[in-house]
């Protein structure tokens, strides 16, 4: 089995800049990401608010920058998943799908996946209407009416950069108000293509072979109606990427990973960065902070505990 002196779950961004950090301090390290590196940026069509680009950046251009500085070094990089950590005689085994390794220190950076809405429908049309990302798929649907659902930051964006290719939005949201950055909702309100459904709730997905509408309600009259769109986007917010945490790892509700503020979990040398922490703020800077953080502090602990 290989054995590192720290080992990364999760190849976004703080995952990266964990490994930076580590690597520059020649600490010996690996990593497991199960698909390319770059974990939701490379989803998002343009970062507007990272130090450094005053014009805003396009996510996959912002990760060719972030791997490229990291390819100045060389380490073991795993194309695989983390499905189970063990502990044993002072160190953890991570089992991978096609391997396992062992390390004195493991950052999880693993990261969050978009919430699903659990309604009728949901599973049958997904990939056949139903989305979670608009950079993905929103090209599927040129001069369509699709619906976007949520009113967080994410469902505004991601409205804004879909009206750039379809006919119409219905935005669907269960409250009065939105909940999106001023900024954001400025932009929605001015976009003739956008029309928003406030106090409104999906209760299911329609269609035969692919998605031909959705079963909405309105949450205080409770009247119904099949409002008939080819799209739907579900931006509801996100759920950690877990699964594979050790028995005794603190998480909060949720399921986000309970952190310190030096990025230290509840069990001795497993440290937590980026979304799959326990937070308020789920941005690509705090993602690199927290990285930072927690490759520091990995290292205090690799020498102190030698
Ligand atoms: C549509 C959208 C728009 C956004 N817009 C902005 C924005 O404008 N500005 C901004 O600052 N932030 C934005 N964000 C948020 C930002 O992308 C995240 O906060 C940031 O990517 C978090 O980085 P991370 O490294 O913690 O996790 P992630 O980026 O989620 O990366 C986690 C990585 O871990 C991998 N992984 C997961 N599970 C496993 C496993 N079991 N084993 C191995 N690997 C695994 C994943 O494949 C992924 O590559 C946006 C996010 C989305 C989805």
């Amino acid at each position: 089995m290989k054995e590192y002196e720290s080992f990364i779950l999760g190849g976004g961004p703080a995952g990266i800049t964990a490994a930076l950090y580590l690597l520059r301090a020649g600490i010996k390290v690996g990593w497991a990401e199960k698909l390319s590196p770059g974990g939701q940026v490379l989803l998002t069509e343009n970062i507007d608010n990272y130090p450094g680009f005053p014009q805003g950046v396009k996510g996959w251009e912002l990760i060719d920058k972030f791997t490229a500085h990291l390819d100045q070094f060389e380490f073991d990089k795993f194309r695989d998943e983390a499905i189970e950590i063990r502990s044993q005689s002072g160190s953890y085994v991570v089992k991978l799908s096609e391997s396992e390794i062992s390390a004195r220190t493991l950052i999880i950076c693993t990261g969050a996946r978009w919430r699903k809405l659990g309604i009728p429908g949901e599973k049958k049309f997904t990939g056949r209407g139903v989305s979670y990302c608009a950079v993905c798929d929103g090209n599927f649907f040129r001069g369509q009416e699709v619906a976007c659902i949520g009113g967080g930051d994410t469902a505004l964006e991601e409205s804004l950069y879909l009206s750039k290719l379809v006919k119409k939005i219905y935005l669907i949201h269960r409250r009065n108000a939105l909940r999106g950055a001023k900024i954001y909702q400025d932009k929605i309100f001015r976009d003739p293509k956008i029309e928003i459904l406030y106090d409104t709730i999906a209760t299911e997905f329609a269609g035969d072979t692919s998605l031909t509408g959705i079963n909405i309600e309105n949450a205080l009259t409770g009247s119904k109606s099949l409002l008939h769109v080819t799209g739907a986007f579900v931006f509801i917010g996100l759920d950690p990427a877990g699964g594979f945490f050790p028995p005794g790892l603190e998480t909060d509700a949720l399921g986000f990973i309970k952190t310190d503020q030096e990025m230290m979990t509840s069990l001795p040398g497993i440290f937590a960065a980026g979304d799959i922490r326990s937070k308020y703020c789920r941005q690509v800077s705090t993602a690199v902070g927290d990285g930072a953080t927690a490759a520091y502090n990995a290292q205090a602990y690799l020498e102190h505990n030698s």
